[in-house]
């Protein structure tokens, strides 16, 4: 068979636009790819919300990649073993509630969860603003992350979404955009942004749950940002937290969804 190198360009674009097209209008639009990102698009999607997620970077998988330090494994506690075994992630017992898995698996596992659920990704886009209507967070303002990273002088593009998540880690690049652009109280202690605390797995763990919600209307938070946001602790290379946390937060806008 001969190759047109113009039909190959032709696909790419026409693929690329219709999911694009698509994106514009979501239920959820998650952004940062994470472990705790992709953990919520894929239980999203599964319950059959038009789940998008923009990634600012190459490649998805945020922090995991690199497990402690560079050694390519990650601990998951007992709590998070279900979400081991829903997503097909393989482990093994390192002792009595800790489980061991590669690293590299396990964000294989993720993305492909995602996806396979329905769940559309967009790699090397950057949310730079939100879109808010009376009171509510109603959508993105997003840009190639290159654009950014040049400094070129280029206008982003809004898309819309009923429910965002921040699921940018450390940073809670999108909570902190709301706090300094809308100047209204967020749902934390001091109504303001906590920062996250030192390093203190159990605390960090345990915390990262009750932290995970909605934290202005329309705008919720998980994975690493939730304590960032509210003040938890940091754990250190232990991902239960992010996987359980990214399953909570989809399970919390299933419920919101139910109830209309
Ligand atoms: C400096 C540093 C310290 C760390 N400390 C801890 C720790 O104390 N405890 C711990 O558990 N882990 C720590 N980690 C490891 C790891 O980041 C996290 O555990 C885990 O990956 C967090 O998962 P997450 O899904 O919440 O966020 P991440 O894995 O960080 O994923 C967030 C993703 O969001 C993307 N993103 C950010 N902003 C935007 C934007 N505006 N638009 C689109 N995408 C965006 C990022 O590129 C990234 O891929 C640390 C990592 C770093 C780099």
């Amino acid at each position: 068979m001969q190759i047109d190198d113009i039909v190959v360009s032709r696909a790419i674009i026409t693929r690329y636009t219709q999911d694009l097209l698509s994106a514009l209008e979501s239920d959820v639009a998650v952004v940062g790819g994470g472990p705790a990102g992709l953990t919520a698009a894929c239980y999203l999607a599964r319950g059959g919300l038009r789940t998008v997620l923009f990634e600012s970077k190459l490649s998805v998988g945020g922090g995991m990649w690199g497990g402690g330090m560079m050694f390519n494994q990650i601990v998951v506690q007992e709590e998070a073993r279900p979400i081991l075994d829903d997503l097909g992630i393989r482990y093994e017992v390192f002792q009595e509630g800790y489980y061991t898995a590669h690293s590299v698996e396990a964000v294989a596992a993720l993305i492909l969860g995602a996806v396979r659920s329905g769940a559309k990704i967009f790699n090397l886009i950057c949310a730079e603003d939100v879109m808010v209507r009376e009171g509510r967070i109603t959508g993105l303002v997003l840009n190639w992350k290159a654009v950014e990273m040049a400094n070129l002088h280029v206008d982003p593009l809004a898309v819309s979404s009923r429910y965002v998540i921040d699921a940018t880690g450390h940073d809670a690049q999108v909570t902190s955009i709301v706090v300094r652009k809308l100047k209204a109280a967020i749902r934390t202690a001091s109504g303001s942004l906590e920062g996250e605390k030192s390093m203190w797995a159990e605390r960090g763990e345990e915390a990262i749950l009750e932290n995970t919600g909605e934290v202005y209307p329309g705008l919720y938070v998980a994975g690493m940002t939730a304590n960032a946001v509210c003040g938890g602790h940091r754990m250190g290379p232990i991902f239960g937290g992010m996987l359980l946390s990214g399953k909570k937060v989809a399970e919390l806008i299933l419920a919101e969804e139910k109830k209309k």
